[in-house]
């Protein structure tokens, strides 16, 4: 599997996994709680904040879905991995691409429940 081999040095298991799952995807999704402020990532089962208001769940690889009071997240995949493997052991960190996913998204949509 290739992505094993270009992140397989990463250490944090919960972190390689995450990147596993998302293989062929081109983005991580999070949501960012507009109550609690609590920024987290997805998985196939329903995951909330720590208030409670804001969640949501993976249908798929490309498909997502959340309710609440949240601002959706993309992480672009390859930038994160590269931002990885080029991490400064000092001084400046390395940038990667995050974004404010749109209101209106076919991939990523807001229900009023899960
Ligand atoms: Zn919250």
């Amino acid at each position: 599997m290739e992505y094993t081999t270009r992140i397989n040095w990463i250490n944090n298991t919960a972190f390689y996994f995450l990147l596993i799952k998302q293989e062929g995807e081109r983005l991580i999704k999070l949501l960012l709680c507009k109550n609690c402020g609590d920024i987290f990532n997805l998985d196939f089962i329903v995951k909330s904040c720590r208030c409670g208001v804001t969640g949501g769940k993976y249908l798929d690889q490309r498909l997502a879905e959340y309710f609440g009071d949240a601002i959706p997240i993309g992480i672009a995949n390859d930038s994160l991995i590269s931002a990885i493997n080029n991490q400064p052991y000092d001084g400046m960190g390395e940038l990667f691409k995050a974004f404010v996913i749109p209101v209106q998204c076919h991939t990523f949509i807001r229900k009023e429940d899960l």
